[in-house]
């Protein structure tokens, strides 16, 4: 498997680069340079089977050149001790995929773990032990923190930004300990951004660690969140209508694996593009103009993205055909109050609890389903409601369970290293750790 940078085709590099590097030199994303063609049957043969079995076939049909059998299976077992459940809202017509049950609650667990699992095989071969530096806004620090815990050959470093994440997110990125490390920065999340990239080009610490990065642009992230719109259609009955899938969007890497799962050969009718007011793509898809704005703060935070970091995989993967691009996928975007009150007509209808970017996914497919009649339409859930626990609670009026798996974490005690915003304080405390 090689892959070859947006910025330049000719820049082909191996797994373990785009595994370890994460971005090219030349400032391009990484792309596959061949995208494996589903064999026939192979859509029958995953009725009902598992994300983990699917997820088994997928990557052999990826990695079947890097891996052994043995290894694929350890990687799919380490990656997807979860399912991903299709809940059923109206038969034949409107489902949730729930991609929340991994350890950290949100669907960035898909990612982060086979990504750390991958890493974890290949740690043995590089000469220095890894250390991952992460900025996180929230749910990518505790999927990458839980994915990474204790695995071998690998430390983390999470970056986030002081009081500006949920209380129980703080307690995912702080309580594991081992090798993983939490610095709370008196900034925003720019400025843990800011941080991290000044890392990568600071000469002494690129001389005492072998600096690697986690962030959503890492290919290996985006490939595995491919295998659930397989795992979606495996749960439905075999006669069902031509699929249609809403996807929740910030940073566009999860409608991304979606097209990719299309081009390898997944049937789909259309995918939706929700997004909140960060309405850069759905205004693309409508004017063929694409203009990054500054984020604007929403409910549904974790896509409050101006300049979405997959947007030239999205152009990629349709070839720049904007035509095509534009016919398969249709943008929409909505505000707090409209998700607030898809929030409680989903509760009333259904009694079905949705977090505000599961809300923003349910509304695309909805507005989606007004103008076309014959189709099942599959609306991805990312996170769990009690994730967002303060936000959410005061929308229904009283508060939502919190899974066990996240309570007892109410209990631990946190460690973090705090720091102000600057990247000479973060050089500084990063070097003890060396
Ligand atoms: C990260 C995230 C998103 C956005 O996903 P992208 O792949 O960046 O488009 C949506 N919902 C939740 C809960 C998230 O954590």
């Amino acid at each position: 498997m090689t892959f070859y940078s947006t910025n330049n085709s000719a820049n082909v590099v191996s797994l373990q680069e785009a595994l370890f590097n994460s971005l090219p030199q030349d400032k391009g994303l990484y792309m596959p340079t061949s995208i494996p063609q589903l064999p026939d049957g192979f859509i029958d043969g995953i009725t009902n089977q598992s994300l983990a079995e699917i997820a088994y076939k997928l990557t052999k049909l990826w990695l079947h050149d890097d891996l052994t059998p043995a290894q694929i299976e350890e990687l799919v077992t380490y990656a997807f001790p979860f399912d991903t459940p299709l809940v059923e809202l109206e038969a034949g017509r409107k489902y949730v995929l729930e991609l929340f049950h991994g350890p950290s609650l949100a669907f960035k667990d898909v990612g982060a773990r086979f990504m750390a699992g991958l890493m974890s095989i290949y740690s043995a071969t590089q000469s220095r032990e890894v250390h991952i530096l992460v900025a996180t806004s929230g749910d990518t620090g505790g999927a990458v923190a839980m994915g990474f815990h204790n695995v071998p050959g690998v430390r983390v470093s999470i970056l986030y930004p002081k009081g500006r994440v949920s209380q129980l997110q703080e307690k995912q990125l702080t309580t594991l300990g081992g090798n993983i490390h939490a610095f709370e920065v008196d900034g925003s999340f720019d400025d843990c951004q800011a941080m991290v990239k000044a890392a990568f080009l600071d000469n002494d610490l690129t001389k005492a660690f072998s600096l690697s990065s986690a962030n959503s642009i890492n290919i290996f992230r985006l490939i595995p969140q491919s295998f659930y719109y397989f795992r979606a259609l495996a749960q439905l009955q075999a006669d069902h209508a031509p699929a249609v899938f809403s996807t929740p969007s910030g940073n566009f890497g999860n409608l991304s694996a979606g097209v990719l799962a299309w081009r390898m050969g997944l049937p789909v009718q259309a995918f939706v593009a929700a997004t909140n007011l960060n309405k850069v793509v759905p205004d693309y898809l409508s004017s063929g103009q694409y203009a990054p704005m500054a984020s604007l703060a929403t409910l549904s935070n974790a896509m409050d993205v101006g300049n979405p970091s997959n947007f030239v995989r999205l152009q990629r993967l349709f070839e720049e055909d904007f035509d095509q691009l534009s016919s398969l996928v249709s943008g929409v975007y909505f505000t707090d109050d409209q998700t607030v009150d898809e929030m409680i007509k989903l509760r009333d209808r259904y009694n079905y609890i949705a977090c505000p970017h599961t809300a923003v996914g349910l509304l695309g497919l909805e507005s989606y389903q007004q103008l076309h009649v014959d189709n099942c339409g599959i609306a991805l859930a990312t996170a769990h409601p009690a994730k967002f626990s303060p936000v959410v609670d005061t929308i229904f009026g009283h508060s939502v369970d919190v899974p066990e798996r996240l309570a007892v974490l109410a209990q631990r005690e946190k460690h973090a290293i705090a720091i102000p915003g600057t990247f000479a304080a973060f050089k500084e405390s990063l070097l003890e750790l060396a």
